[in-house]
């Protein structure tokens, strides 16, 4: 039996005539730019995600660079991240001519670990000797939170602004002091992507920044749309960051069932936990789930560790099963960063991580027969362990 990576077009076919009605909507008004459908999806996702505001955004690269925009980052400065993670990250940092500070991942969680950022800060390289680390650009990757508490307080002690990466994790909770928190409201802003692969995804590309600060919400509204709230008359230099009605009505339709998406992904999480269980396949380590949170992972990715991940990994794509490897360079050894000086060694977790992760299938709609078909080849893959174990 061969199973994709991720199928999309389950999740389409129950949704397809609402969907096509709204659209219809949207066609026949022929309001494509801004409107009420982007208005609409802003206050439920503001609302889902428990934030005060969001303003759609063009993608989720888009959000980053708009956030970091309006966070006021800018040449000379440098903003504290993690090198495991999807270019985007990274990339939004330095194209606004700011450099980043990465600091490596707790290995339990593939999240910026805050003791490895403490000890990034209190000893810089020396080319960041002098630099103001004006934000901190944490990423809560497949899904689930980093530790946001100690990287709250860590940034508050450095004068620096936090804007959470959770274009992996909408929905996702983190049991911080103050009571359980979904991710992209725990900082300033919170940027996400509705990518199609992602857990809540349009038809194309698509975005939003979530903040509960008003004044904040108001400079995004204005950076999205080349810095002007008034037409023509420009505060700022901003870019066309806007979020299209299409996708907006798109998003609007999907929300109300992300929830039980995640549940869906969840379940098949815990098949592959018990299935993969004292094999040697690693499986993913969810530490807040003992937390009471219904949501302490919603698993955008279900990542393996493996040994022989590269033979695991061709011996899957022979036999028809998806799979990937998410992400296999971390970041300060992308070529295009080269000028930044680390090099190979200096995030020895993030490298291990880049050589020894494997993503399978999890998407929602998988049915028992794929999930089982994946461990089988999993474990034929991976050298074999005792049938027994495959339910
Ligand atoms: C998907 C993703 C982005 C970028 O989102 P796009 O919508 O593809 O621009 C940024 N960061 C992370 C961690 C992502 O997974």
């Amino acid at each position: 039996m061969k199973v994709p990576l991720l199928d999309l077009k389950p999740q389409y076919a129950p949704l397809r005539e609402e969907i096509r009605k709204i659209l219809d909507e949207v066609c026949d008004s022929q309001h494509f730019i801004m409107g009420p459908h982007v208005e609409a999806f802003e206050r439920k996702a503001a609302a889902y995600c428990g934030s005060a505001f969001a303003v759609g955004m063009s993608s989720g690269t888009d959000a980053i660079l708009a956030a970091l925009m309006g966070a006021g980052v800018g040449p000379g400065d440098a903003v504290l991240t993690t090198p495991y993670t999807f270019f985007a990250t990274a990339g939004c940092v330095v194209r606004l001519g700011a450099i980043p500070l990465f600091a490596d991942i707790d290995p339990v969680t593939f999240n910026l670990d805050p003791v490895q950022a403490k000890r990034v800060l209190d000893n810089p390289p020396a080319r960041f000797k002098g630099r103001r680390v004006k934000a901190f650009l944490p990423v809560h990757l497949y899904g689930q939170s980093a530790d946001m508490d100690p990287l709250l307080v860590l940034a508050r002690e450095h004068g620096a602004v936090v804007i959470e990466d959770a274009c992996q994790a909408i929905g996702a909770e983190y049991p911080s002091a103050a009571g359980v928190r979904k991710v992209g409201s725990m900082g300033l802003a919170g940027c996400f992507s509705f990518f199609p692969s992602k857990n809540l995804g349009c038809f194309g590309d698509g975005g939003l920044v979530t903040t509960s600060d008003a004044a904040f919400a108001e400079r995004l509204k204005a950076l999205r749309n080349h810095g002007s709230q008034v037409k023509y008359h420009h505060l700022m230099v901003g870019g066309n960051f806007r979020l299209d009605a299409l996708q907006a009505a798109v998003l609007e339709v999907k929300l109300p069932h992300l929830d039980s998406w995640h549940v869906r992904r969840r379940a098949n999480a815990a098949y592959y936990d018990a299935a993969f269980q004292g094999t040697v396949v690693q499986t993913p380590a969810v530490v807040y789930g003992k937390s009471g949170l219904a949501m302490p992972h919603i698993y955008n990715q279900y990542v393996v560790r493996v040994p022989d991940r590269e033979g695991v990994r061709e011996r899957l794509s022979a036999a028809g099963i998806g799979c990937e490897v998410y992400y296999p360079v971390p970041m300060h050894l992308q070529d295009c960063f080269r000028d930044l000086g680390y090099r190979r060694g200096d995030f020895p977790e993030s490298e291990r991580a880049a050589s020894e992760t494997l993503a399978l299938p999890i998407y929602p709609e998988l049915t028992d027969g794929q999930r089982a078909a994946v461990v089988e080849a999993v474990r034929v893959a991976a050298g074999g362990w005792p049938a027994a174990n495959t339910k």
